[in-house]
């Protein structure tokens, strides 16, 4: 379906606005088998990166790893690999690092990741006690590594100038809504300040549900002076009981309409229609009121992602397999 202008009337998000994706590591055999395809798929759309989650305490580094190396190797797409550090030491975090930048990443969200479930002690943490740690881990590890770069000299073949090292992009992650063990918005707001001053440059939303509650906040994070972007994460709803688990685990209100329009409706095919339209109008909100792109959680379905970019006029159609 061509982008139409929506009921809501807000118009489709302009052509050349940023998009990107979220995909996790395999659970078993046969999502195995189908994360190549999902790959391609979203990659041939031209995504401005695609992340890949990481297990809280390293419990997914192996299967991480690969997806992000299918990445680098197979497509011209920017991967982005999520790196957790609670529960690791600093020599473990520094080594898982290193794994990362071997295999030619060169973006990152870095997350502290949570204890399990149960261990309220600090121990339970780790070396490193917050993202805006690891944040400043990886641009230590990345300038020991390439300390500067050599620019080629015209017309002087065997020399070179000394240039300003790579730096590498480093997202973290922001809760329009607060994290939940957060005690007030106020203490959200300087965790945010405190990443920027590790050096983060990016930060990727929670998912959350009312286009008011984005704006509320990059405002006042604006205000209280973060400069990096913050890009709104969208998950397409197409169950209720995906709904469900998602609002128990980032503790969001429950977007009553969708609720109950996903409950009324008795079809499989009706639920991901209304899970795609409902996620394009969202996007399209957020972005005419300023986002600046979109962050989609794919759940590992290409198509449904696609669709959404679609209905919202960012790709002209969705790609076949
Ligand atoms: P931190 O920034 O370390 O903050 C944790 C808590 O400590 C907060 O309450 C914060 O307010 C407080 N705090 C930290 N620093 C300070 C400070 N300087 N001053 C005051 N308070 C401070 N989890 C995974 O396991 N794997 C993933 O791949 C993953 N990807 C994610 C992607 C996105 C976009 C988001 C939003 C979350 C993701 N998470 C992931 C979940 C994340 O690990 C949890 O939400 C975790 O509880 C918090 O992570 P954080 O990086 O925000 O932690």
């Amino acid at each position: 379906m061509s982008a139409s202008p929506s009921i809501d009337g807000i118009a489709p998000c302009p052509a050349g606005t940023p998009f990107s994706f979220e995909v996790y590591p395999p659970r078993n055999e046969a999502a195995a088998r189908s994360l190549p395809e999902t790959i391609r798929l979203l990659a041939s759309v031209r995504p401005e990166f695609i992340s890949v989650t990481y297990g809280a305490g390293g419990s997914s580094h192996a299967s991480s790893l690969d997806v992000v190396t299918n990445i680098v190797r197979n497509t011209e797409v920017p991967v982005m690999a999520h790196l957790t550090c609670v529960g690791s030491s600093h020599e473990q975090a520094a080594q898982m690092i290193r794994e990362f930048l071997d295999a030619g990443v060169r973006q990152f969200l870095a997350v502290r990741g949570d204890p399990p479930e149960g261990s309220a002690s600090d121990a339970a943490l780790g070396d490193l006690r917050s993202s805006a740690e690891l944040v400043q881990l990886i641009h230590r590890i990345q300038a020991e590594r390439a300390p500067y770069r050599e620019i080629p000299v015209p017309g002087l073949p065997h020399a070179s100038a000394v240039g300003r090292r790579e730096r590498v992009t480093i997202a973290v992650a922001a809760f329009p809504n607060g994290h939940p063990r957060s005690h007030s918005l106020e203490q959200d707001v300087d965790t945010l300040l405190a990443k920027q001053a590790a050096g983060a440059n990016l930060a990727i939303t929670q998912l959350f549900f009312h286009a008011e509650d984005y704006f509320a906040f990059a405002q006042r994070v604006r205000d209280a002076g973060v400069l990096f972007p913050i890009l709104p994460g969208i998950m397409p709803v197409t169950s209720p009981a995906r709904l469900k688990r998602m609002l128990e685990l980032s503790g969001e209100d429950l977007p009553s309409g969708l609720g109950i329009r996903l409950e009324v409706e008795p079809t499989d095919e009706g639920r991901r229609e209304i899970g795609i339209d409902h996620a394009a109008r969202f996007a399209e909100r957020l972005v005419a009121g300023g986002a600046p792109g979109i962050h989609l959680y794919t759940f590992n379905q290409p198509h449904t992602a696609l669709a959404v970019l679609e209905r919202c006029g960012l790709i002209d159609a969705v790609p076949t397999s």
